[in-house]
């Protein structure tokens, strides 16, 4: 076994479906692989409360809040180096769909005229404050790399992370970027 120290890895999932993690656990048995050379120190999955330093902060989700965006900035400042993982975080994309509204109509649609836990009233509290428009990661801080993907399948995960980890920056082209 390499006696260099592991790379740290932190991701971060903001508003977004989840999709771009499963895709990450489908690297199946390469995963293992991958735990010789990184550690992962956080994740959505983890209990940790505080993102620790680490080298690579991988990022899944558009900003849709103010806790996304304070995450965000939270996680660029912990880390060396800052990859978006999928479109959401790349492009604002399917949580950017609400940016067609205003604030306001979102809002209506989502908990009056939807069926909701909230018994048709828009919640003031214990709810994420929304920002105005979803925005993509970065228009807030400086990306270093990017998946793109709607997810990104684990081919392109497992291509941009060995790229990453040799020191080299991912290049996408038609045929290793997927929309599944
Ligand atoms: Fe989900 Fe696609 Fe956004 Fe990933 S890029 S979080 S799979 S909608």
């Amino acid at each position: 076994m390499s006696d260099k120290p592991k790379v740290k890895v932190a991701t971060v999932w903001l508003g977004g479906c989840a999709g771009c993690h499963m895709s990450f656990l489908d690297l199946d048995e390469r995963l293992i692989d991958l735990f010789k050379l990184i550690e992962l120190t956080s994740s959505p999955i983890s209990d940790l409360k505080e993102i620790p330093v680490v080298d690579v902060g991988i990022v899944e989700g558009a900003v849709c809040n103010e806790e996304n965006e304070h995450v965000l900035r939270t996680l660029r400042k912990q880390c060396k180096v800052l990859v978006s993982l999928g479109d959401c975080a790349m492009t604002g994309n399917v949580p950017a769909l609400r940016n067609q509204k205003t604030l306001d109509e979102t809002l209506v649609r989502g908990y009056i005229e939807t069926e909701s836990t909230h018994a048709g009233e828009v919640p003031n509290e214990n709810v994420p404050v929304l920002c105005k428009k979803v925005r993509p990661i970065q228009e807030f801080v400086k990306v270093d790399a990017s998946i793109p993907g709607c997810p990104p399948d684990a081919d392109a995960i497992w291509y941009a992370l060995t790229e990453l980890l040799a020191g080299r920056k991912p290049v996408w082209n038609p045929t290793n970027v997927r929309y599944d």
